[in-house]
């Protein structure tokens, strides 16, 4: 089944007692059993419901795993993923993950004995130079957040394999409809689907696809016992996004090219990071990973005075947090999204307060592009 099929295909498609053409929001907490243990495969709703049910088999075949789970937050999807893990395991990952990925490994999982170390991942001897005895995984995030840095999936993953730690991909920013790290090697998929996957603000919520039956059968294990699920309206919703996610990828896609190229010709920008952009140091890499480059574009204006001065003018651009939906947001990760990474590591990682990050929707370009061209004048 091709992307676009899938999405509208794929997981459970409606409801076979009824014939509604959609997968119904199953409010519901508990099942009639007809004899003690004896059920119609549902028992309690934090173990499985039917509307979330149906969104967990729609991930996993969008992902191409072999099972998936839906969560309340993307934090709560990487947090159940991180309890696979016990105490003295070692993680390796991307040095500039979301801003709430560092805080839970080195504020709250460290606590619990789970150990990190954060690795420009975008180089493989990075990460073989990070191996420890007791490394367990190699969780990446490409492209990242908000440097659009590159990461080689077949490549790491391969690497990982051979050491035998399990490979960790958040493909937010990418989606299953652009880039598919299972199919590349990858044992684990997430998502934070607050993002693209719901695609329109009005939802906060976490997936995750794994590719076999002892990953899925550990992670149902944690997702029941810790209980950070998904509620079915939610879980509805975010049905509702996967079936425009391919419409609105291209979309996006159209008007982010149209935009980097304006931003790249504009003596206010000093530096401009997209992974589309030929000058990016792994574009090819983006290329062949992926079947697009994604909405998401940073670009420095050189100071917070003027980052501020650009916000204060537009129109269009939404200051907000978060990033993938259908109208355009901007934001200033030094002091928004990463304000929780010290500023010492935020200067390290090359974060400055000049950064202005854009998540490009689906408006009319030019309307975006003559918004841009007056804050930025
Ligand atoms: C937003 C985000 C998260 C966290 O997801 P929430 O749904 O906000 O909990 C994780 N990873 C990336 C890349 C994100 O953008």
């Amino acid at each position: 089944m091709k992307k676009l099929t899938q999405m509208i295909h794929g997981g459970i498609t409606g409801d076979a007692q009824t014939g509604a053409v959609n997968v119904p929001v199953y409010q519901v907490s508990t099942y009639k059993q007809d004899k003690v243990g004896e059920h119609k495969g549902f028992e309690y709703s934090r173990t499985g419901n039917p509307t979330r049910h149906a969104l967990e088999e729609l991930i996993k075949d969008l992902e191409g795993g072999h099972a998936g789970f839906a969560f309340g937050s993307g934090m709560a999807a990487i947090s159940a993923v991180m309890m696979l893990f016990s105490s003295g395991d070692h993680v390796i990952m991307t040095d500039d993950v979301y801003g709430g990925t560092y805080r839970v490994m080195t504020k709250v999982l460290n606590r619990l004995g789970i150990e990190s170390d954060f690795v420009d991942t975008s180089s493989l001897q990075n990460i073989k130079d990070a191996i420890k005895p007791n490394t367990k995984a190699l969780y990446l995030e490409t492209p990242t957040n908000p440097l659009l840095k590159i990461t080689d999936i077949e490549a790491s993953a391969a690497l990982a394999k051979e050491k035998g730690l399990l490979t960790i991909v958040d493909n937010t920013f990418s989606t299953p409809y652009w880039q598919t790290p299972i199919t590349q090697g990858a044992d684990i998929v997430l998502h934070s689907a607050t993002k693209y996957i719901g695609g329109h603000s009005d939802v906060v919520a976490g997936l995750v696809a794994v590719n076999s039956s002892e990953l899925a059968e550990e992670l149902h294990f944690v997702q029941n016992s810790t209980g950070g699920i998904l509620g079915p309206q939610d879980s509805w919703l975010l049905i509702r996004g996967v079936k425009t996610l391919g419409l609105r990828m291209e979309a996006t896609e159209r008007n982010t090219e149209k935009i980097v190229a304006f931003l790249n010709e504009h003596p206010a920008v000093s530096k401009i990071y997209y992974p589309g952009l030929e000058e990016h140091p792994n574009h090819e890499i983006a290329r062949k990973q992926s079947g697009g480059f994604g909405g998401m574009v940073s670009f420095d204006v050189g100071s917070q005075e003027k980052a501020d001065e650009v916000l204060g003018k537009l129109k269009y651009f939404t200051l907000a947090e978060s990033l993938g939906a259908v109208e355009s947001l901007i934001s200033v990760p030094a002091r928004m999204t990463h304000a929780s990474i010290p500023p010492e590591r935020r200067k390290e990682l090359g974060i400055t307060d000049g950064l202005i990050r854009i998540s490009v929707g689906i408006e009319d370009a030019e309307d975006l592009i003559e918004d841009l061209r007056t804050a930025l004048s």
